[in-house]
C-alpha cells in the first residue's frame, strides 16, 4: 500500500485556517469582505474579550439561499467563481471558498441568513468543523454569523493571541478603515457594551475622515482629490501569417488601461515611526503591498526624515485584469501587471499634490509622536496608531464591561453628568480637541439641541458635529512666503517675518538648504552645472567599500560637476568640482556621497544618490545659522523660497517654516 494519503476534510480544513484565520482579526475581516460581497450596506459587528469569545457579524446584503447555507461550508465552495477565466478578473473580494469551512473548523459558529427571495431562512450550527444542526427558520433578510470561542480546539494557536486589547485594537482598525473606503455605508461596532465606531453613510470620503478621526486630522492632510492616469498598451503581438486577418478584426482588448487615485495624505510636518499609519485600497481590497510602500516613502523623500514615514490613506482603482490578488491565502497581497507604472503613478500622484499645496507647518510643530515606537512585527493586518491607543491601555476591570479606552478628558457640558472616562474616544491624533476648527465663518456650529444624551455622544466618534458645509478653511500654503516682510532675526539663525495671515519664523539654513537643493537637482537636468577647476587635484585615498560605490557612481559624480579620475590604487585624483562648494569642503562632501551610496545595504537607486549628492552639496554651501544677513538678503531668502517646489521641508526632512496664525494669535490673547 502506498505511504501518501488525501487529508479528510476536516483536517484539510484545519490546514486552510492556519492560513487564513491567524487571529480575531482575520475572522472579521474575512466576515466583513463576505457582507460586502454580498452587497450589504449596514455592517454591525459585536465584539466581546477581543474576539475570543464572541464575534458576530450582522448584514443587511443578500442572503444565502436555504440550500446554500450548508453547501457554504463545504471547501471551495464559492458563488464568485464559475471557471478559470474569472480568476484573471476578480472583482469581488472573496472567491476562494476557504473562509467559512477554515472558521468553522476552529470555532463555534452560528450561521443565520435569509435571501429576500425566500420566504423563510437557514440556521446552521457547527462546531469545529461538525456539523450540529441545520434547520429552516423565520428570519429577517440578510445575514448573521455569530462565532463563539475561537481557536477553542487549538491550544497551539490560541496560544499565540495577544492580549485582549491588542486584538481589539486590530479589530477596530481594520473596520474603521473598511468604514473608510465605504463611506456611503454604515458601520457599527461594540465591544462588550461600549460601541466602539458608529459611523452612518456620508457623501464623501472627506466627511467619512471627519466622522472618524474629526477636524484635527483633516487639518494634517491633503485631500489628493481624485488623478487618473492611462497606460497605453502595446498592441498585441501577431504572429505574420496571421496579420492580414488579425488587421481586419476588430481590437478585442482596450488599447489603453486607466488606473485612479484618491484618498490622503499628510502632511509633512506628520512624522510617524513605522507604516502602520499606511493604508492601501485596491478595488475596495485593503492590501499590503511593497511596491506600493516604497512608491509612498519615494513621494516623502527629502520632505521628511528618512527614518519616518507618513500616514496615508490610498484608494488605488483599475481593471481587474491589472492586479492579481490570488496570490497570498488571506488575500492581504496582490501581483500588478506594470508595477513600475503603478509605482510611478502613485509617487508622482502624491508629490505633485504635495507641492501644489505647500501646506505650511504650524506653530508650534506637533512632535513627532511615535518616532520611538517600535515597529510592529510584521502584522499581517492594517493598523494604525489609535488601534495603539487600545493597545497601550491597562487591561480592562473584570468587574465593568468597559475597556478603558480613553483618548483625553471628554469635556462635560456645563449641567451634565460627569461622562464615564472609560468610554472610548478615537483621534488619529490624540491631543487634539475635536471640536472643528473651521466652526467660524461657515456658521455650523456643533448643536447643544441634541436629543442624544451626552455621554453617549461623546463616546463614538460620530460626534465631531455637523460636517460644515463649506468645508474647512483652507491651510495656509507657502506660497504667501515671497509676500512675507522679514522683521529681523534671533540669535543670528531664524528670521522673523510678519504676513497678513500671521507671524512666521524660518529657519535660515534648512531655507537656504532647499532652495541649493532644487536648484543643483534642475542644473544637473539641464546639463548646466557650474563647475571650477582646482589649482592642484585632490588626491583622495578610499578604502575598497568606497572604492565600489566610487565605480558605481563615477558617472553621476561626473554630471553633477565633480570631475574625478581613478589614480593609482584606491585613490582617485578630483581635478574639478561644483562652484557652489568651497575647497574646504571638497573632501566632506565626496566622503559623505560615498556614504549614502553605500549605505541602505546598496539599495538605493541612482536617483537616490543624485539627490543624495545634492542635499551634501547644498547643505556644505548653504548660509550657516549664527550669520547675520541683512534686510535685502532676508528678502531674497523668501522669495527663492517660496519659488521652491517644496518649501515645506529640507532635504533632511526638517521643517523651515513655522506659522504662528492669525487665529492662534487671536485665541492666545483671548481676543476670539
Ligand atoms: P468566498 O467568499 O471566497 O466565496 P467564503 O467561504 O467566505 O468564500 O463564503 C462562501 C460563500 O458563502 C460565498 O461565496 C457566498 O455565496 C456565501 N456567503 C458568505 N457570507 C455571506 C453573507 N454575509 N451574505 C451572503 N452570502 C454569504
Ligand atoms: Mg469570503
Amino acid at each position: 500500500m502506498g505511504r501518501i494519503r488525501v487529508l479528510p476534510d476536516q483536517v484539510a480544513n484545519k490546514i486552510a485556517a492556519g492560513e487564513v484565520v491567524e487571529r480575531p482579526a482575520s475572522v472579521v475581516k474575512e466576515l466583513l469582505e463576505n457582507s460586502l460581497d454580498a452587497g450589504a450596506t449596514s455592517f454591525r459587528i459585536e465584539i466581546e474579550n477581543g474576539g475570543r469569545r464572541l464575534i458576530r457579524i450582522t448584514d443587511d446584503g443578500c442572503g444565502m439561499l436555504r440550500d446554500d447555507a450548508m453547501l457554504a461550508f463545504e471547501r471551495h465552495a464559492t458563488s464568485k467563481l464559475r471557471d478559470v477565466k474569472d480568476l484573471l478578473s476578480i472583482s469581488t473580494l472573496g472567491f476562494r471558498g476557504e473562509a467559512l469551512p477554515s472558521i468553522a473548523s476552529v470555532s463555534r459558529l452560528l450561521l443565520e441568513t435569509r435571501s429576500a427571495e425566500e420566504a423563510t431562512g437557514a440556521c446552521v450550527e457547527i462546531a469545529g468543523g461538525k456539523m450540529l444542526r441545520s434547520e429552516e427558520v423565520a428570519l429577517a433578510a440578510g445575514t448573521s454569523i455569530t462565532i463563539r470561542d475561537l481557536f477553542f480546539n487549538v491550544p497551539a494557536r490560541k496560544k499565540f493571541l495577544r492580549s485582549e486589547q491588542t486584538e481589539l485594537a486590530h479589530i477596530a482598525s481594520l473596520v474603521t478603515h473598511y468604514s473608510l473606503a465605504h463611506p456611503g455605508k454604515t458601520f457599527f461596532l461594540t465591544s462588550g457594551a461600549n460601541e466602539l465606531l458608529h459611523v452612518t453613510p456620508v457623501a464623501t470620503m472627506r466627511e467619512r475622515v471627519y466622522q472618524v478621526f474629526g477636524s484635527g486630522a483633516l487639518d494634517d492632510l491633503v485631500d489628493l482629490g481624485v488623478c487618473e492616469k492611462q497606460l497605453a498598451l502595446p498592441p498585441p503581438s501577431v504572429p505574420p501569417w496571421e496579420a492580414i486577418a488579425e488587421f481586419r478584426r476588430e481590437p478585442e482588448e482596450p488599447s489603453t488601461r486607466i488606473f485612479r487615485l484618491s484618498g490622503f495624505v499628510s502632511r509633512p510636518q506628520v512624522q510617524k515611526g513605522n507604516r502602520n499609519s499606511i493604508f492601501v485600497f485596491i478595488n475596495g481590497r485593503l492590501i499590503r503591498d511593497r511596491l506600493l510602500m516604497h512608491a509612498i516613502s519615494s513621494a516623502y523623500h527629502n520632505l521628511i526624515p528618512p527614518a519616518s514615514f507618513p500616514f496615508a490613506l490610498l484608494f488605488l482603482e483599475c481593471d481587474y485584469e491589472e492586479v492579481d490578488v490570488n496570490v497570498h491565502p488571506s488575500k492581504t497581497e496582490v501581483r500588478f501587471r506594470h508595477q513600475s507604472f503603478i509605482h510611478d503613478f502613485v509617487r508622482d500622484t502624491i508629490r505633485g499634490r504635495l507641492i501644489e499645496s505647500r501646506p505650511a507647518p504650524a506653530f508650534p510643530v506637533t512632535p513627532a509622536a511615535h518616532a520611538s515606537h517600535p515597529a510592529q512585527l510584521g502584522p499581517q493586518l492594517p493598523y494604525s496608531e489609535f488601534s495603539e491607543m487600545i493597545e497601550n491601555q491597562p487591561p480592562a476591570d473584570p468587574s465593568s464591561q468597559h475597556m478603558g479606552v480613553t483618548a483625553e478628558p471628554a469635556a462635560v457640558a456645563p449641567g451634565a453628568e460627569p461622562i464615564d472616562s472609560a468610554a472610548p474616544e478615537f483621534h488619529l491624533r490624540p491631543p487634539h480637541a475635536p471640536e472643528p476648527r473651521f466652526d467660524f465663518g461657515s456658521g455650523v456650529i456643533p448643536l447643544a439641541v441634541d436629543p442624544v444624551p451626552a455621554a453617549t455622544r461623546l463616546r463614538v466618534p460620530d460626534t465631531h458635529g455637523a460636517f460644515p458645509v463649506d468645508g474647512p478653511l483652507e491651510i495656509t500654503s507657502l506660497s504667501v512666503l515671497s509676500d512675507l516682510r522679514p522683521i529681523g532675526q534671533i540669535h543670528d539663525s531664524f528670521i522673523i517675518a510678519a504676513g497678513r495671515d500671521g507671524l512666521w519664523i524660518i529657519d535660515q539654513h534648512v531655507a537656504h538648504e532647499r532652495i541649493l537643493f532644487e536648484k543643483v537637482l534642475k542644473e544637473r537636468a539641464a546639463g548646466t552645472v557650474e563647475v571650477q577647476r582646482l589649482l592642484m587635484p585632490l588626491i583622495l585615498q578610499l578604502t575598497p567599500e568606497q572604492q565600489i560605490e566610487y565605480a558605481r557612481i563615477a558617472d553621476e559624480l561626473e554630471s553633477m560637476g565633480f570631475e574625478t579620475e581613478p589614480f593609482g590604487n584606491r585613490t582617485i585624483a578630483v581635478k574639478a568640482a561644483p562652484a557652489a562648494i568651497g575647497p574646504s569642503d571638497l573632501e566632506r562632501v565626496l566622503f559623505e556621497v560615498l556614504e549614502i551610496a553605500e549605505g541602505e545595504l546598496r539599495g538605493l537607486s541612482l536617483d537616490d544618490v543624485r539627490r543624495g549628492i545634492a542635499a551634501s552639496i547644498a547643505c556644505r554651501a548653504a548660509i550657516k545659522i549664527n550669520m547675520r544677513l541683512d534686510q535685502s538678503k532676508m528678502e531674497w531668502l523668501l522669495r527663492s523660497l517660496s519659488a521652491t517646489d517644496c518649501p515645506m521641508s529640507c532635504p533632511h526632512g526638517r521643517p523651515i517654516a513655522l506659522q504662528y496664525s492669525m487665529r492662534e494669535i487671536l485665541k492666545a490673547f483671548h481676543r476670539i
